[in-house]
């Protein structure tokens, strides 16, 4: 099988195509007529033709598992080999990509509730001292498992055992950054060790598929001694990887950053030099005026992680304004499951949105459109990667929503249903490197992830 075909699929302005992809890329997307009425581009005669005398399916497992053999028929013409899919009633969006996540926290997902930050961390902590390989692989899984239900096809990971978490997300399929994170809360003997185990991780990465990336990270000024915070800036410079942060996500953080050093932790950063347009700062929500233009003169994106600052209550004022004034580049993440629950991005952008009209008393400060920029293109930007758009060239990361439901109704602006009053459940397709990763909501696997999630879970709470 080299291709797919979404037949008749609705773009979010409402137009009827037929989106055409070859291996992980979007080949062509054609208006629907005109691709039914060209033989040789769309090859539906030679479907029907096909299905009327061997009603064959190749594919049968799979078909009978999805109940879909009499809808989804394969055709070929000469060489090229495609599956057609049919997408009547349906929207294709972009994947939304969680720029933001720590993906074996699923996991850890409500072992600490109603607590303030440090007694958050003492158990989380106490959990972490439990993790292995094989425990962070069961996590990262299952955090697949409910991207791509949640309609995920790409996530920026840090955190430990990366050779797991890369290996989980690829046999998932989906599109990863995995960071090697630096944290080594000033402890000087553990520095050289860290940097030949970023450069060994980075050496390791080299084997991995072409949707696994590397990149690398420091948790926070915090936690990060000078030494590492300045060796993880220039390894990323020299090999060009997204280099990730945790930065000015509390106040208090930011008051004992000026007591140390005089400087916002924004401003501690860009002395030292790590902050350039390869730089992702998670939080970004306790920023002065002069952070601001800092992140613009540097080209940093701003990654918010909504849900997480709420329940942690560690603020809710992302200068989301500010930021586009500035031309910053702004994305959305989840945060890790053992502070924000869960790694649903529909649920994050719709409660930016709500928490941004609402504090600013202001319904027009964000659009339904920069919102979905938000949750894909700004991301795909900032990873480098020729995602987050629907259009000839592009790879083919991106979700099929089932518009025929009650939130649906009536279809005065689509997107306006997806995001204030549908949930994710309306997702029904998942496709990532042009593989079909759900289909009806069935993701191959499931149960055997659950399973072993719910196993590896115990072993934390030992
Ligand atoms: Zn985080």
């Amino acid at each position: 099988m080299s291709g797919l075909i979404l037949k008749n699929v609705t773009l979010a302005d409402g137009q009827r195509c037929n989106i055409i992809i070859k291996d992980n890329l979007i080949k062509e997307i054609v208006p629907a007529e005109q691709h039914c009425e060209k033989e040789q581009q769309c090859r539906d005669e030679q479907c029907r033709e096909k299905q009327a005398s061997e009603q064959q399916c190749r594919n049968e497992q799979q078909c009978e598992k999805e109940q879909q053999c009499g809808k989804e028929q394969q055709c070929g013409q000469e060489q090229e080999q495609y599956q057609v899919l049919d997408a009547e009633g349906m929207m294709a969006l972009p994947g939304f990509i969680n720029m933001h996540c720590h993906s074996a926290m699923t996991l850890m997902r409500g072992a600490q509730e109603d607590d303030f930050l440090k007694g958050w961390l003492d158990k989380i902590w106490k959990m972490e001292n439990n993790l292995t390989p094989d425990v962070v692989y069961a996590g990262t899984r299952l955090a697949c498992l409910e991207m791509i239900k949640s309609g995920t096809t790409c996530f920026f990971d840090q955190y430990r055992c990366i050779s797991a978490s890369s290996k989980a997300a690829q046999d998932m399929g989906l599109r990863a950054f995995h960071a090697y994170d630096f944290m080594n809360f000033f402890d000087q003997s553990v520095i050289e060790k860290n940097k030949q185990e970023c450069r060994e991780k980075y050496e390791e990465s080299k084997e991995w598929s072409p949707i696994a990336n590397f990149a690398v990270s420091c948790h926070a000024p915090y936690s990060v001694s000078k030494e590492l915070l300045c060796f993880a800036a220039e390894f990323a410079a020299e090999h060009n990887l997204v280099l990730n942060v945790h930065l000015s996500e509390t106040e208090q953080e930011v008051k004992d950053c000026i007591a140390k050093h005089g400087k916002t932790p924004t401003e501690y950063l860009d002395s030292i030099g790590y902050l350039s347009s390869n730089v992702i700062a998670a939080h970004s929500l306790w920023l002065s005026e002069r952070d601001l233009d800092i992140y613009a003169q540097r080209g940093v994106t701003a990654v918010h992680n909504i849900n997480s600052n709420l329940k942690l209550a560690s603020g809710y004022k992302f200068l989301y304004k500010e930021m586009k004034q500035r031309g910053i580049n702004i994305a959305m993440g989840t945060d890790g499951c053992a502070s924000s629950n869960n790694l649903d991005m529909l649920e994050a952008i719709k409660t930016m949105a709500l928490v941004q009209k609402a504090w600013r008393e202001d319904p027009t400060v964000m659009t339904l459109q920069e919102l979905m920029e938000i949750s894909s293109a700004n991301a795909a930007k900032a990873l480098g990667i020729n995602a987050g758009r629907l259009e000839k060239g592009a790879l083919a990361d991106l979700m099929l929503v089932d518009t025929t439901g009650l939130a649906f109704v009536p279809q005065i602006s689509p997107l306006a249903n997806f995001i204030y009053a549908a949930n994710s459940s309306c997702i029904d397709t998942l496709i990532c490197n042009g593989k079909v990763l759900m289909r009806h909501r069935v993701v191959e696997g499931e149960e055997e992830i659950l399973a072993q999630a719910r196993e590896y879970a115990k072993h934390l709470l030992r």
